[in-house]
């Protein structure tokens, strides 16, 4: 399985480490390969755009010609998860001129929302799919404002969707990756528990370093 982390901005290693230790629970060797030009997102079977700076990241992907491999890797129907500002750069509007946003996930989000409440925090989540909560990091997160009809919302916090997924887009307005919890990103790269070998429980200890 090769996995793409876009790595023009943000958590990078954090985000690898999760991908590999989610594929090796179901018995698959991932490949993850960094991608900071275009060429390299078809080669991709599953896809991240990982938190960082919103403006930064739809700035940089749209110079290097990503944005178009992102939007017809979605076409092609292949996973992709998006954090945080990943989230913001997928939407459909991000209330910010600002944001060329990929209109890959039909939601409305309002970039900071947690940020004027609390800068950062952690918190127990439930998340649809999951056994037990999922220790959620919020750091300058997005709120999720309004959600298209086919877009489904597996998490809330405080009435706000924070999780949600659209066909094989999954995006969560925290970070997954920072926790050593691999379940959201087997959630969104093994959507039918793949080879059935894990179900995406968390009942194996293998831990994102
Ligand atoms: N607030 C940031 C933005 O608007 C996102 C923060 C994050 O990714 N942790 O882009």
């Amino acid at each position: 399985m090769k996995a793409g982390v876009i790595a023009v901005q943000g958590d990078v290693s954090e985000h690898a480490a999760a991908i590999r230790s989610a594929a090796a629970a179901h018995g698959l060797d991932a490949e993850v390969v960094e991608i900071r030009e275009s060429g390299v997102v078809p080669e991709c079977d599953v896809l991240l755009v990982p938190g960082g700076e919103s403006t930064t990241i739809s700035r940089l992907v749209g110079d290097e010609g990503i944005d178009r491999e992102i939007v017809d890797h979605v076409a092609a129907d292949k996973p992709i998860l998006a954090t945080c500002a990943g989230l913001i750069v997928a939407s459909t509007d991000a209330n910010d001129e600002r944001v060329d946003t990929l209109d890959v996930l039909d939601v409305t989000v309002d970039r900071n929302a947690f940020g004027r409440q609390a800068d950062s925090f952690e918190a127990p989540l439930d998340v649809d799919g999951l056994d037990e909560p999922f220790p959620a990091v919020f750091i300058r997160a997005p709120v999720v404002d309004e959600v298209g009809d086919d877009v489904e919302v597996v998490a809330r916090w405080d009435g706000d969707p924070v999780a949600v997924r659209q066909g094989p887009v999954v995006a969560t307005a925290f970070h997954p990756e920072l926790t050593g919890d691999h379940r959201v990103h087997d959630l969104a790269f093994f959507p039918d528990g793949a080879d059935g070998t894990d179900d995406a429980d968390g009942s194996d200890d293998e831990v994102a370093a």
